[in-house]
């Protein structure tokens, strides 16, 4: 079970719930709206802190045996980072993509691509050197685009 968790203002679950359900074979279920916790806001860089947002909710809603996925659009980081478009932290069972980095035409297709990317680091899996593979780490948009929203066969045969 996949509980979405998206900030106020923010409505992607209807767009993304079929095709995640059918990529990682768990229930995708909408949660509460929640706002970004005031702490998580660097006034300098004018972004959230990815880690601090998680944590926040995972200390609201402690995901029994599934997962936490927090959807946002405002832009986060984490430290020795300008940005990221996601973050998972698998002791929590938590993870957030942010569409703020994903603006375009291909918006859900970048959204899904991310979110199966930082559901798969809840699974367990880390990153993949396949270009194609999901599980690449995305340090920009075209990486993003480059790659599928699949794992690749070394990826699928360790999450078994
Ligand atoms: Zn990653
Ligand atoms: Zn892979």
């Amino acid at each position: 079970m996949v509980d979405v968790y998206q900030q106020t203002g923010v409505d992607f679950f209807s767009s993304i719930k079929d095709i995640i359900e059918k990529k990682i074979d768990h229930e995708v279920r909408r949660a509460d709206s929640f706002d970004i916790p005031e702490d998580a806001y660097d006034a300098m860089r004018k972004q959230h802190h990815a880690l601090k947002i998680i944590e926040t909710i995972a200390a609201r809603h402690r995901p029994n045996s599934g997962f936490n996925l927090c959807l946002l659009h405002d832009d986060i980081y984490i430290d020795r980072m300008n940005f990221v478009f996601g973050l998972a932290d698998p002791r929590i069972n938590t993870a957030v993509v942010s569409s703020f980095r994903l603006n375009g035409t291909h918006l859900i297709d970048r959204l899904v691509k991310e979110i199966v990317h930082e559901l798969g680091h809840l699974m367990g899996l880390g990153h993949c050197a396949d270009l194609k593979c999901v599980m690449h780490f995305s340090n920009t948009l075209s990486d993003t685009d480059q790659k599928s929203a699949d794992l690749c066969t070394r990826c699928r045969s360790i999450n078994g």
